[in-house]
């Protein structure tokens, strides 16, 4: 489960909560498929369920153009990349694939910076330590294109300061307008496919 949905999951009602688990089991069991499949990579399953995300979050922001419309999120605000992202394996795979194949690598300081995250108290790091590794001078993600689902459906409204990490606000949890279907989805990822933070699983995998 992700947190959101476990959070969410007190607030359903019996109808609703049934309808996310079933949704859940749902894609879990279409994700298992793809996995038990020979010859279909873990790269290609992350890059099904990062298109899945953006469809379910292209159909929330077509159902609900009013709620759409107060959304903060812009291009250089990078408040959400100081916090603990999880992904899965095959998402860490498919970022250090994509890095491979363009020629590129993560340097020497990027590694020891995932390393501190990695092993020391995530939470109680300054805003700098806690900065995604990923993120460039320019405050834009490096690897955009295949950032991760946790990276891809959350949205602030009216007010992108409200995610600011580094002063009164840390630990914050600012998820305002968010498709469920995108948090289930994530959710059986989370359940059938091997994840954890970030910096653990890139190292993991380089
Ligand atoms: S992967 Fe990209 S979008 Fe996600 S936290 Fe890192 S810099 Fe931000």
């Amino acid at each position: 489960m992700t947190a959101l949905l476990l959070k969410g999951h007190e607030r359903m009602n019996p109808v609703e909560r049934e309808r996310a688990d079933q949704a859940v089991r749902f894609y879990a069991q279409q994700i298992a498929e793809q996995q038990g499949t020979p010859f279909v990579q873990q790269e290609s399953i992350a890059l099904g369920l990062h298109k899945l995300v953006d469809e379910c979050v292209r159909g929330l922001f077509k159902r609900d153009r009013k709620r759409a419309r107060r959304v903060a999120c812009k291009r250089g605000c990078a408040h959400c990349c100081h916090v603990q992202v999880d992904i899965t394996e095959a998402e860490a795979r498919l970022i250090v694939r994509a890095l491979r194949d363009n020629g590129e690598s993560i340097s020497p300081a990027g590694i020891e910076h995932m390393r501190a995250q990695r092993d020391g108290d995530f939470d109680s790091m300054s805003v700098e330590q806690r900065r995604c590794v990923f993120l460039n001078s320019a405050n834009e993600c490096s690897v955009y294109e295949h950032r991760p689902m946790a990276c891809r459906k959350y949205f602030a409204l009216d007010n992108a300061a409200q995610c600011e990490t580094a002063g009164a606000n840390k630990g914050a949890m600012v998820l305002n307008f968010v498709d469920l279907n995108a948090e289930c989805a994530t959710a059986a990822a989370y359940l059938v496919q091997r994840n954890g933070p970030l910096p653990e699983m890139i190292l993991d995998v380089l």
